[in-house]
């Protein structure tokens, strides 16, 4: 059975006038969207570190910007730049994963993870064991250390707010106090830019086609975990270890407007969504203001205008990376860390030309397939099956090159 969040990791926990912050990953599209909402409340913030992979421009221009304190490049080699950059300031400066990972040590109030990739698992878990607010963006972290990550929040007394659209969807409506009264979780997808595209006309896509999601302004990674639908199935992995309930009542539904975010039905057949314009803003400016709701002036919803919503069932032949990920889930042990690391190499493989679009599931499939399934009991043990996972898939696609 997967063990789930309960009402007391997510009970509320008093928060001080000034709230020390730090975003993990502010200059992605999750960071910079976070700190667009703190700057727009800047007298209720003090923002202690932020983080980038090399954009040492951006993250310099964020540090000066919001006054922070530390300012971390996980790309050790841009270091020296971003020295250069914050020379005539105050600010603090590291580099390195030994620095990105005691950065998220650092005692804050709240912290957003929203680095890509299961390079976030390490500093995220640095930040749960402070015991602070954790806003989760980075779902993969979840998937390739769902257990550990859960085991820590519980140990330290961590508090874990999705901010993934769907699960802070969720999140909102479901009433952790009669689970057992809850049917089914529905996660809802937009089905990415090839919904209506045939399994033929996919194998001939684009990166720029693949990039540009109808609904959502994303980094490039989610984007094309959209567009192949991954992202869904990561998104399955992440709400079974959020939510206390069993995959087989996890289901998802494509629902292509993007304006229901997810639902939670219940047994006396209520279903009970949250909805909004689709807007990043909305979840995290929740996580943001929990256990208060935020002022923020996100596009209010205009039903008239949507006029419709429609929803179909998703097409499996065409979008395999649902059943690789619910099969993944059901396996347990390494599997899903498997998943998550061919799927990363794989993705990057497409956006740099080495594979067709088609590829990127096969990849997976074809890693999970060589893969042995382990138990995992560590993060040294998640860190090795990431790494073999990477370097069976590596392989692999360079036989589809
Ligand atoms: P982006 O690619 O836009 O940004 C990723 C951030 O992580 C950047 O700050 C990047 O730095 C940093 N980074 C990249 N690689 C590393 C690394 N190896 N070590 C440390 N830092 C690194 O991603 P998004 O903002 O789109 O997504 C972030 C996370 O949030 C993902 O897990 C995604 O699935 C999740 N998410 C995103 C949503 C969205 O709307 N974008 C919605 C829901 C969830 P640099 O800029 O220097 O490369």
């Amino acid at each position: 059975m997967i063990t789930g969040m309960g009402a007391n990791e997510f009970s509320r926990k008093p928060r001080g006038e000034l709230r020390r912050i730090s975003v993990f990953g502010s200059t992605g599209s999750v960071g910079i969207n976070t700190l667009e909402l703190v700057a727009a409340s800047a007298e209720e913030f003090q923002v202690e570190v932020l983080t980038a992979n090399e954009n040492v421009a951006l993250l310099a221009e964020q540090a000066k910007k919001l006054d922070a304190k530390l300012a971390v490049v996980a790309n050790e080699a841009y270091f020296g730049e971003l020295k250069d950059l914050l020379s005539d300031t105050e600010i603090e400066v590291a580099g390195g994963q030994k620095a990105l990972i005691e950065a998220g040590s650092r005692d804050v109030d709240w912290v957003m993870a929203a680095i890509v990739g299961a390079a976030g698992l390490a500093p995220t878990l640095a930040a749960i064991q402070t015991g602070a607010i954790i806003a989760l963006a980075n779902k993969e972290s979840l998937v390739c250390g769902g257990s550990l990550v859960l085991d820590n929040v519980r140990k330290y007394g961590a508090t874990l707010l999705p901010v993934d659209s769907e699960h802070n969807a969720i999140f909102q409506v479901l009433d952790f106090n009669q689970i057992d009264k809850v049917e089914r979780l529905i996660l809802t997808a937009s089905g990415g830019p090839f919904l209506n595209l045939s399994y033929e006309e996919m194998r001939l896509v684009s990166r720029e086609q693949a990039l540009a999601h109808p609904n959502w302004d994303m980094g490039a990674k989610i984007s094309i975990d959209s567009a192949t639908m991954m992202n869904k199935g990561l998104e399955l992995i992440e709400a079974a270890h959020l939510f206390p309930l069993p995959p087989e009542q996890i289901d998802i539904l494509v629902h292509p407007q993007s304006i229901i975010h997810s639902m939670v039905e219940y047994r006396d057949g209520s279903v009970l969504s949250q909805m909004g314009s689709p807007n990043m803003k909305t979840p995290i400016s929740y996580t943001l203001g929990w256990p208060d709701r935020h002022q923020f002036n996100a596009d209010r919803l205009d039903l008239a205008k949507v006029g419709s919503l429609t929803f179909l069932n998703p097409d499996p032949i065409r979008f395999p990376a649902l059943r690789l990920a619910r099969n993944a889930l059901k396996t347990g042990k390494s599997a899903p860390t498997t998943l998550n690391a061919a799927n990363e190499v794989a993705v990057k493989g497409f956006l740099d030309g080495e594979l067709g679009f088609l590829d990127i599931c096969s990849v997976v499939e074809e890693t999970l397939q060589r893969s042995k399934i382990v138990e995992l009991n560590s993060i040294e043990d998640i860190v090795d099956i990431d790494q073999l996972g990477r370097e069976q898939a590596l392989s692999i696609v360079k036989q589809f090159a």
